[in-house]
């Protein structure tokens, strides 16, 4: 048995050792009796009347069989007889089945084309079409995945590792136009794909080196696990050929050794079974794969000489389980692209105009070089480029000499600063005010507060865990600051958020806990945990923001970890309401949201879909297309529904 650990670098290690032992001492090269052990199954030739050359093959349900070859696809039934034909000149072949139709994705031959039909199931008929551009590459494979908002993306990997993810189509059908979701980075000999949908992975085989497993979500990273290992580094003895997922595992074709391997997925790695010898093939090159009632039945293509062959293998299915189902919503606005490359957008605030809700402002940190500020379309009005701000929190009505203004502040990692900005209420217009220099080595995360006897309150942590609460000064007309109170966390804090009526101040560090103190400036800094890692947070807590219901204050946290956001009541005892995620919305062409770490949220009426008010997240991962980061926004509404909030 040969298990990998899900780490690359660990498996570096791993493989430096194998070949340490097999120099020592040849004979305990890991493949050294595998052909042995090898167990065997009932290979049956299978001759089809039609298609009989065809490489591409899907088995599908009612026993029927689908083929793309230079004549087109082949709909057969399981004595190899042609039931349909859709005319074309077609290779490489994936398919999801549902109900009555087909979503079957090919590649056109002569123009490189990846093809995506919808069809009926019975006959072929042909329901709706999609032709993607011609790839500037050799197409080798075409892999279909669906995700779990039933988005069914398109994997197209070619010659050299070039390869693409495009989203295709929704539930059951295709999209008019299908929208680039971002470019693979593949191994240079990559040929096979096959995609396990309830794993969100995407396996990929590089011929002479081994099966690797990637990310197939379109949020995921660019980041591989390997699943095997040519000899000497692990089970495979030659080279890699086709690949199937199958429900909790994969099988592969080690071509040249005749064998099949099959692989169980057990928590982060892979187990590698005893793999079957294919025993009277040549080359068994492709597989197809169907499994129902814990069988598998499997058709095998053979590279050599074109055979088809049929079998059946037993498979207990999966006894791996997914994360809980929780509701995936939808951003329905995103805001330009924030100026910056790299992981640079961090932490939005809202700035509400007082008499005009739809002019409202939202403004996004680029914490490589300044502050940008979006309307609610998403459009950037204005860029301030200041300095490297992490946090920026907004609060209303200031005095600042003889004028009232809206202030915004943020922290300044430049400077070590508090960045003040002065908020046209008129026109909702910053301008610079000044900063506030503090004795921060580095500063973080940064929160505002209101006091009832209308005091603003900026409330700055640095990384070492110390918080430093300023009250701000404008009375001659320039900003200042005293420092009015200091406490700390034990480690690494970030986001932060007050709760302007109730005076309570929440905290997050970011590998432990959230935490809730009184917001007084000469209040008790004695603190409650709110909620801690563990269930619905995993680490980092990042962002945190008040929803001001009236009646039920919720807290809602960005739970980094694990792409989700959770919902809890803001008052004790802090029961939580919930956690959702936020997905592609392909009738937007916006893409979901990933590795978020400062949000907002309002519960003032914007007007039209805001009427509940707004959140707003930081995505991590721009996609659809691949650009620099950007805020999302997303319907209240949607979230209430979701979690039943009242
Ligand atoms: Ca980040
Ligand atoms: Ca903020
Ligand atoms: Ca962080
Ligand atoms: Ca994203």
């Amino acid at each position: 048995m040969h298990r990998y650990p899900l780490n690359p670098l660990a498996a570096l290690v791993l493989s430096g050792l194998l070949l340490g032992c097999s120099k020592a001492d040849s004979s305990n090269v890991p493949t050294a009796d595998t052909a042995h052990t090898a167990s065997k199954v009932e290979l049956q030739a299978w001759q089809p009347s039609h298609a009989a050359r065809a490489e591409s093959w899907q088995l599908l349900g009612n026993d029927q069989r689908l083929a793309a070859d230079a004549e087109g696809l082949w709909l057969l039934d399981a004595g190899g007889n042609r039931l349909a034909q859709h005319p074309g000149n077609f290779y490489s072949l994936d398919v999801r089945q549902q109900n009555d139709q087909l979503l079957i994705a090919t590649t056109a031959t002569a123009s490189q084309q990846p093809t995506l039909l919808r069809t009926d199931t019975s006959n072929l008929r042909l329901r709706q079409q999609l032709i993607l551009p011609a790839t500037t590459y050799r197409i080798e494979n075409l892999c279909l995945y669906r995700d779990e908002s039933h988005n069914l993306h398109l994997f197209v990997v070619g010659e050299e590792g070039m390869g693409d993810q495009w989203l295709v189509g929704n539930d059951n059908r295709l999209l008019d136009t299908a929208a680039h979701v971002r470019s693979l980075r593949l191994p240079p000999e990559s040929e096979h794909c096959a995609v396990d949908d309830q794993q969100h992975l995407l396996y990929i085989s590089e011929e002479s080196v081994g099966i690797w497993a990637y990310g197939a979500h379109p949020e995921a990273e660019q980041s591989r696990q390997p699943v095997d290992m040519v000899a000497p580094f692990g089970g495979l003895q030659d080279m890699v050929a086709g690949l199937a997922a199958i429900p909790g595992g994969l099988l592969a074709l080690d071509a040249d050794a005749r064998q099949l391997h099959r692989y169980r997925l057990t928590g982060d790695s892979w187990d590698s079974l005893e793999p079957i010898a294919l025993d009277g093939t040549v080359e068994p090159e492709r597989i197809a794969v169907r499994t129902a009632n814990q069988q598998s039945e499997l058709l095998l293509v053979d590279g050599d000489d074109g055979q088809l062959y049929q079998t059946r293998i037993a498979w207990p299915g999966s006894a791996h389980t997914s994360d809980a189902d929780i509701p995936v919503l939808l951003p329905t606005v995103q805001t330009d692209p924030i100026p910056s490359p790299g992981d640079a957008a961090d932490d939005p605030a809202i700035w509400l105009h007082p008499g005009d809700p739809a002019a409202s402002r939202v403004l996004g940190t680029d914490k490589r070089n300044g502050l940008a500020v979006y309307d609610l379309n998403g459009r950037q009005l204005q860029y301030l480029a200041v300095g490297r701000l992490n946090n920026v929190d907004v609060r209303h009505g200031f005095q600042l000499g003889e004028q009232r203004v809206d202030l915004a502040v943020a922290s300044n990692r430049d400077h070590n600063s508090l960045q003040v900005f002065a908020i046209d209420p008129a026109s909702g217009q910053l301008r610079e005010l000044g900063q506030i220099a503090t004795p921060l080595q580095d500063i973080y995360g940064l929160c505002m507060g209101s006091a009832p006897d209308g005091s603003l309150y900026a409330i700055a942590n640095d990384k070492d865990g110390r918080f430093l609460q300023y009250r701000l000064n404008g009375s001659n007309g320039e900003i200042s600051a005293e420092l009015v109170r200091e406490f700390a966390v034990a480690t690494q804090p970030e986001g932060c958020v007050v709760d302007d009526l109730r005076q309570r101040l929440f905290i997050g560090e970011e590998g432990e806990a959230v935490w809730a103190l009184d917001a007084g400036a000469d209040a008790s800094t004695e603190m409650t945990r709110v909620i801690g890692i563990g269930g619905p947070i995993k680490a980092d807590i990042e962002g945190l923001a008040i929803y001001q219901h009236p009646e039920h204050p919720y807290l809602v946290i960005s739970s980094q970890g694990n792409g989700s956001y959770a919902v809890l009541d803001a008052e004790p005892p802090y029961q939580l309401r919930g956690s959702f995620r936020i997905g592609l919305n392909s009738r937007l062409g916006i893409d979901g949201v990933s590795e978020t770490d400062g949000l907002e949220v309002t519960s003032v009426n914007l007007g039209g879909q805001w009427s509940q008010g707004m959140l707003m997240v930081q995505d991590g991962r721009k996609r659809m297309p691949e650009g620099n980061q950007n805020y999302k926004y997303v319907p209240w509404q949607s979230i209430a529904d979701a979690l039943q909030l009242d």
